[in-house]
């Protein structure tokens, strides 16, 4: 389809097809964006085919990566004056083409600034389902940055992380002993307008496929490649209602692109990450990456009302940072209330308690649990221990079973709607 090789999903719930295996889209979930879907089993046409290629060709972006640089080398030679993006087609327009676009709003006088922080000029997709884009605050922005030079870093891949990208890049422009270098992996192909083939790959996560073709893959090997001992960490943000599995298959891909390409072989080590995501995927994290171990650290969104930080009455963030990086090396803020413990060797947000008989800061959540006895873990600090269901949970929950587990949590006894992680 469009967004490249699609997945093979096996359809669920009870009826005559349970079971039955088809491929859909890896990045759209749904139909409205891409209906493509073929059986497992399924022989398909000639003729269809044909017509599937078509179709795929007639859905690529109207300009080439390379056409955009073009543009863009043009665009900045122009007179502030002259200097116009188009909001409704979210493009940077030439002098030839206003006349195309005149019935459309559009910014004008657009400021080196402004072209520096493509992600404040583009609006943020919305797409619940497909690519939902919660742009970090500042604050979590430049926290990331800070740890991550601090570390020893000098290089990032930022796979669907353009604002943590944007700060990199300006600064590097801006500062002339800032060495960190950092190539953007991302599906919306917007930024293309913005950045060169070496700073910007449009790339999908959920299949981990490169529409590029071979060059873009190529440029992202080379960037993996630590000459000079220059440390390379990937960074990611996946949208939240991407399957973790398929973005899972698709970041070990590139742990093992960054594996090949070092000389003396890195012995037994993984490329390091973080993993940005809801603190209640940590299981499922897990799963696919054993080493890895969830930060207490709260990263906070510009657009996204639940997320922000606010001074008083502070919405919690439920998104944390994974990573396969020991612990302890990651220092979390102490103005911002995170504190070290001692025991589990790692920061922890200051109302997260260490509980002695699980022997580790338990809480997930910022707020401080207590230990269940009969469950043997702690539990949020709102549930009690319900007999029927024979574990914790909210006062007013219904004691029913369903079978099959959580999609969120994976736990069994409620549906992903009425999951007590949300
Ligand atoms: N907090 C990040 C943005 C995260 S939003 C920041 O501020 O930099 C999720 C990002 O993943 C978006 O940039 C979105 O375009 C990208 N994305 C969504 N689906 C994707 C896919 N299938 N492959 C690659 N990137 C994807
Ligand atoms: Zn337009
Ligand atoms: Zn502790
Ligand atoms: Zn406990
Ligand atoms: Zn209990």
């Amino acid at each position: 389809c469009p967004s490249g090789p699609a997945l093979l999903f096996a359809k669920s719930g009870r009826g005559k097809e349970e079971g039955r295996r088809f491929y859909a889209c890896s990045a759209c979930r749904d139909r409205k964006d891409c209906n493509f879907f073929q059986w497992e089993d399924e022989k398909v046409s000639t003729t269809r085919l044909a017509a599937r290629e078509e179709y795929n060709r007639n859905h690529q972006p109207s300009f080439t990566h390379r056409q955009n640089v073009e543009r863009y080398k043009n665009f900045v030679l122009l007179p502030l004056s002259k200097r116009r993006f188009c909001q409704e087609c979210q493009q940077l327009l030439l002098p030839d083409e206003w006349e195309e676009h005149s019935a459309h709003q559009f910014l004008c006088d657009i400021s080196t600034a402004q072209l520096k922080s493509p992600s404040q000029l583009l609006y943020p997709l919305e797409n619940k389902k497909t690519n939902a884009q919660y742009l970090f605050a500042e604050r979590s922005c430049r926290f990331l940055l800070d740890l991550i030079t601090d570390l020893g870093f000098r290089r990032v891949l930022s796979v669907g992380t353009p604002r943590l990208h944007e700060m990199i890049q300006s600064k590097a422009s801006q500062e002339e002993d800032f060495r960190v270098r950092s190539l953007l992996l991302d599906i919306d192909f917007r930024y293309s307008q913005f950045y060169t083939e070496d700073e910007f790959c449009h790339y999908n996560m959920f299949n981990d496929y490169f529409f590029g073709g071979e060059a873009a893959r190529e440029t992202c090997r080379k960037f993996l490649c630590q000459d000079n001992g220059e440390r390379v960490i990937m960074v990611t943000d996946p949208p939240f209602g991407g399957l973790v599995e398929a973005l899972a298959s698709s970041f070990k891909k590139l742990m093992a692109v960054w594996k090949k390409t070092e000389k003396e072989g890195h012995n037994n080590q993984e490329m390091p990450m973080f993993w940005i995501f809801p603190y209640f995927f940590e299981s499922r994290i897990l799963e696919f990456f054993p080493s890895f171990s969830m930060m207490d650290y709260q990263v906070d969104y510009d657009n996204h009302a639940l997320y922000k930080h606010g001074k008083t009455g502070r919405r919690q963030s439920p998104v944390r940072i994974f990573t396969n990086l020991t612990p302890s090396k990651i220092v979390l803020p102490v103005e911002e209330g995170y504190r070290f413990c001692a025991l589990c060797q790692r920061y922890v947000s200051s109302g997260n308690q260490h509980c002695e008989i699980c022997n580790s800061c338990t809480s997930k959540d910022g707020r401080q649990w207590k230990h269940c006895v009969l469950c043997k873990k702690c539990v949020k600090p709102s549930w009690f221990h319900c007999n029927n269901c024979n574990c914790c949970a909210l006062q007013n929950h219904t004691c029913e079973k369903t079978d099959a587990g959580c999609f969120i949590c994976g736990k069994a006894g409620h549906k992903r709607s009425t999951c007590p992680s949300l």
